[in-house]
């Protein structure tokens, strides 16, 4: 049987980032840049006003303090958006607004603060602009300016191919002037459930079915990660009927499989079988508990498929080990591993020798993070996955963990609302 690692290393082999497709900014949060962005401008685009107040040559001001202010005419305002009408001559000033231009003549801004305008209220320097005012601080050339192409400057490389896209990627791409930005597709990937016994939510249960969760986590899980999940719906165990569902899928333009169920000795396991007839198996079952009964292989045309195990923790288990890293390769990310903390295990833990996957309870007391398992750990118990925030990975070759030792623990989402646990 294949270790974890051989297993995820032989899948990224058959599986490479999607081409890039143009998409609106806005579209982009979160999808990985495929091109380079190399500013075409100047930003900000010309000098202008880091402070409300006035626009003044530092000469004029160099000797002006609270007792000894300097008297300047006030020969005009500029606004943020325009551009004022005169120049600022020796013995002059103009109001400014915070991002207005520095007009010509001015090489310093003046803050409000520092001047007699600073007394009065806002609505009478609206109605009755002073035309004199007297400056109560010096300032130095280029003081309080913000300068033409202080963030960027025309011809600088802004973002490189890889980049994950933030809300402040986009931000700049807004103001570089651009209104898409190119990044590798979303990988489509068909989700398909496999059973007999399955039904879908909205039918009744009647003798020996059950509900078919899998697909719902597995659509879920597929569109948490950054793909687009394609629902093909329930086969039943016959290799005709799975044959079938492959083939649509292809026809829907499906980039990566994921089934479940099928994988294991019964039989009715059909996937493997399939597998063969429809392209190349590459291997099955994986050194893990649970997960162990997982294939993974090649259709003809060259997309691959990961055969999930049936049990709904066994699918969610080997989903963030096999599925996440081929999507997030798909997507055009470079590092693929699950966020995980070290945490100090406060029960004993039992292990079958197989590399365990443990669900866990993550807190962190007194500035350490501490796993406790939730309980039931059968891997048909979704519940034990609700409970869970974490999975404590248990090394190959233990027959179990004692309390207060050390385990890594894969963090299974990290969101917004869990900051205590940072
Ligand atoms: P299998 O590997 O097909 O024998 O499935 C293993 C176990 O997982 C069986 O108890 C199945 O009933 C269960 N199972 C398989 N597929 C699903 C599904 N889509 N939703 C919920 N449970 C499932
Ligand atoms: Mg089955």
């Amino acid at each position: 049987m294949i270790s974890v690692e051989e297993a995820l290393a032989e899948i990224l082999r058959h599986v490479h980032p999607l081409p890039p497709e143009d998409v609106p900014i806005l579209e982009s949060l979160g999808q990985v840049l495929a091109e380079e962005i190399i500013s075409d401008v100047d930003i900000p685009p010309f000098d202008n006003s880091a402070m409300d107040g006035f626009a003044v040559r530092a000469a004029d001001v160099a000797q002006a303090s609270s007792g000894a202010p300097v008297r300047l005419a006030v020969a005009g305002t500029v606004a943020a958006g325009y551009v004022a009408r005169s120049r600022v001559e020796a013995g002059t000033a103009i109001r400014i607004m915070t991002g207005a231009p520095i007009p010509e003549g001015a090489d310093a801004v003046l803050p409000i603060e520092d001047s007699s305008d600073a007394e009065r209220p806002k609505e009478e320097r609206l109605s009755d602009p002073a035309c004199e005012i007297e400056i109560r601080s010096a300032v130095v050339p280029g003081q309080n300016l913000r300068r033409a192409g202080e963030d960027l400057r025309r011809g600088e490389r802004v973002l490189a191919p890889g980049v994950v896209i933030r809300a402040q990627e986009i931000g700049v791409l807004a103001s570089l002037g651009r209104t898409a930005v190119q990044v590798h597709r979303r990988p489509r990937v068909a989700i398909l459930a496999t059973g007999d016994e399955l039904v879908d939510p909205d039918e009744p249960l009647t003798a020996g079915k059950i509900r078919n969760s899998n697909e719902y986590t597995n659509a879920a899980l597929v569109r948490r990660t950054g793909g687009v999940p394609v629902r093909l719906g329930i086969a039943r165990d016959t290799a005709g009927e799975l044959s079938a569902k492959i083939r649509r899928g292809l026809e829907l333009g499906a980039d990566l499989f994921l089934t479940s169920g099928g994988v294991s000795v019964g039989d009715y396991d059909v996937v493997k079988d399939v597998l063969g007839s429809e392209g190349q198996m590459q291997f099955w079952q994986v050194n893990m508990k649970p997960g162990k009964p997982l294939a993974f292989g090649v259709l003809h045309g060259g997309v691959p498929l990961i055969g999930l195990p049936g049990n709904p923790v066994s699918a969610m288990v080997s989903f963030e080990q096999f599925a996440r890293p081929a999507i997030l390769k798909m997507l055009g990310h470079r590092d693929f591993t699950k966020p995980a903390v070290r945490a100090i295990i406060d029960e004993a833990l039992m292990s079958s020798g197989r590399r365990g996957y443990v669900r866990v309870v993550v807190t962190r007391r007194d500035g350490r993070y501490h796993a406790r398992a939730t309980g039931e750990q059968g891997s048909g118990v979704l519940t034990s996955m609700v409970k869970a925030n974490g999975l404590a990975v248990i090394p190959e070759g233990r027959g179990g963990v004692e309390a207060g030792s050390e385990l890594e623990v894969q963090m299974l989402d990290w969101p917004e609302g869990m900051a205590s646990l940072l």
